[in-house]
């Protein structure tokens, strides 16, 4: 039996409904990795959730004059839709406000406290002179002690990827008023981080394979650890479990603490709905469990260094020693997969500066496809890319409907046609067995490719068979073999067996369409299965409902592999898969986007 496989999934934040830039860095790429992963027989848990405290959340409710869980109740239900339109395949996507994550969060951070990786320091915390109110360090611009970069924000600069401290900041100003915000003295509890040096060094040289630059990024940053905090002065997150701070309405976790629990929380959530409490262990403390984490690169030092460092003190790993936790012993990463922006006309895609698509605008003009295969052709996968209509209308018109649609319709049409069903092949000519066998071959290349996170060549190597097989067709001419139909059946079938394995290979990218190809190729069943959204009970809130997603992707039917396709299966007249786009929508850009803040 093949590695289960973890797939761990970045957290969205709640404060807003989430754009095309942002399923480009986490969604999509982590999406096609585990449909193939599951298509090759592992059997994955692909887990994530909304990011829900932290003042961005306070500041957002504040301005639609709701409680804060009103707004996140919004916006929770509002992602998870987008996702599910995307049709990203999560076993679960849930919250950071559930029960469950409250208690996983608690538990953790009591490992951690008790052997010794937690200390309580006094910092200068910010304030608004005018309020009077905790400034959130998001919300305090200023220049990049690292870096020098002007625009870096209070908890962390995006030029240098470094994480700061407010107070480091030169010439720090409030994002909300412009004003200089006043420091003052208060207590935090602080992740004691240089006393995991030892051990995330090793943990590091032990990652070679991952990409040159998560890895040296990760590896640069080992020599300036500092002790980091955890906690805030809120009221908005989860209490801390500790007597003299449990009670303090305005002590709470640091967002980023509490969110990257939540692979474990959301781990754990998911087996305790499935029936089994333990279900989750096979995935976190098997030594041959494999975990492989999606994020945008602003988030690289996360999942490289801050969740390991939590992960390797829960087990009593770090330098200092101790014992494991409630957990027992958790796996670290096995590779941190980040990419790089999806920027628009050079400007990076953010709500707070320039201009947006949101998914939900998107998915209502064209459908999660073509989007899907945008992302995973020309995204941003090795470097920033810039999003431009003219690129997704060639992409879309030319690939996917010249290329892959044109042939999936013009070789069922010709079956249909001439036979009514799929066509008995004959004596097999050398071109057939050579457009076969590179359709055959290319299972190994284009998985090898996606079980590296090489999304951009596994398609383009899928891509070249569909072109291929279009050759083919144009060379063979069927359409001109009415006196020789065993030849023109052979051609016939080698075309449809073709059709069949790109579809295969093209199902992680293009999971409705595959489905459809499928149906169309005379298949029945689930062939890529679909997530769905439910309203389900919290398991330890009584009465409260949470929006999740989920999906039962046991069932489907695609697997890894060349499947014959069977001779004599009824063949109806297949429908046009992919529409075309209006050139001038590649000129112009839609109407309704983008929308500008
Ligand atoms: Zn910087």
């Amino acid at each position: 039996m093949s590695n289960p496989v973890l797939t761990a999934v970045a957290w969205p934040y709640a404060n807003g409904p989430r754009h095309i830039g942002h399923v480009s860095g986490f969604g999509v790429p982590s999406d096609v990795f585990s449909r193939y992963m599951r298509m090759a027989g592992h059997k994955v848990l692909m887990v994530s959730g909304t990011d829900e405290h932290g003042t961005p959340i306070q500041v957002q409710a504040d301005k639609e004059n709701a409680s804060p869980q009103e707004t996140v109740d919004k916006y929770a239900r509002q992602i998870g839709g987008d996702l599910q339109g995307l049709g990203l395949s999560y076993d679960l996507f849930t919250r950071t406000t559930t029960g469950n994550h409250y208690k996983v969060v608690q538990d953790l951070f009591s490992a951690l406290w008790r052997n010794g990786y937690v200390v309580p320091k006094t910092q200068l915390g910010a304030i608004s002179p005018s309020t009077g109110r905790t400034l959130p360090d998001r919300y305090i611009e200023g220049t990049c002690p690292i870096c020098g970069y002007e625009s870096a924000r209070g908890d962390q600069c995006d030029n240098c990827g470094n994480q700061l401290d407010p107070a480091d900041l030169k010439n720090p100003r409030s994002k909300i008023n412009g004003e200089v915000p006043e420091f003052i003295e208060t207590e935090h509890l602080f992740l004691d981080l240089p006393s995991f040096a030892g051990a995330l060094g090793t943990f590091l040289s032990s990652r070679q394979d991952w990409r040159p630059n998560v890895l040296k990024f990760s590896q640069n940053l080992l020599d300036d650890l500092k002790p980091r905090a955890i906690t805030r002065d809120l009221d908005w997150g989860v209490p801390i479990p500790l007597d003299g701070w449990r009670d303090k309405p305005l002590k709470r976790f640091y967002v980023w603490f509490d969110a990257v629990i939540g692979y474990l929380s959301a781990s754990v959530e998911w087996a305790r709905r499935s029936g089994n409490d333990d279900a989750w262990q096979e995935f976190w403390t098997n030594p041959d469990a494999q975990g492989y984490y999606f994020m945008g690169k602003d988030n690289i030092v996360f999942h490289s260094l801050i969740w390991p460092s939590l992960l390797l003190g829960q087990n009593g790993q770090g330098d200092k020693g101790g014992e494991p936790g409630a957990f027992g012993t958790l796996n670290l990463p096995t590779e941190v997969v980040s990419s790089e922006f999806l920027k628009m006309s050079g400007a990076k895609f953010s709500t707070s500066r320039g201009t947006v698509i949101y998914v939900h605008d998107f998915l209502r003009e064209f459908g999660p496809d073509s989007l899907r295969y945008f992302i995973s052709v020309a995204g941003p996968e090795n470097q920033d890319v810039d999003f431009t209509w003219e690129e997704f209308v060639r992409r879309t018109n030319f690939e996917l409907a010249n290329e892959w649609g044109n042939l999936v319709n013009r070789s069922i049409s010709m079956a249909h046609k001439n036979v009514g069903a799929i066509p008995n092949p004959t004596a097999l000519t050398d071109d057939d067995e050579a457009l076969k066998s590179l359709s055959r071959g290319a299972f190994e290349v284009v998985g090898g490719h996606l079980r590296q996170s090489r999304f951009k060549q596994a398609a383009s190597e899928a891509m070249r068979v569909v072109s291929a097989a279009n050759k083919y067709i144009s060379d063979q001419e069927p359409w001109k073999r009415k006196d020789d139909v065993a030849r023109r059946d052979t051609i016939l079938h080698t075309a449809l067996q073709v059709v069949q394995d790109a579809n295969t290979m093209l199902t992680p990218f293009l999971p409705h369409a595959s489905q459809k190809i499928h149906e169309a190729l005379g298949g029945s069943g689930v062939w890529a299965a679909q997530p769905e959204c439910q309203d389900v009970e919290d398991l330890d809130v009584p009465g409260r409902i949470n929006p999740i997603l989920t999906g039962d992707y046991a069932g489907e039917q695609a697997r890894w592999e060349s499947t014959p396709i069977e001779v004599g299966r009824p063949l109806d007249k297949p429908s046009p898969l992919f529409a075309k786009l209006d050139p001038k929508l590649g000129e112009t850009g839609p109407e309704w986007a983008p929308v500008v803040d």
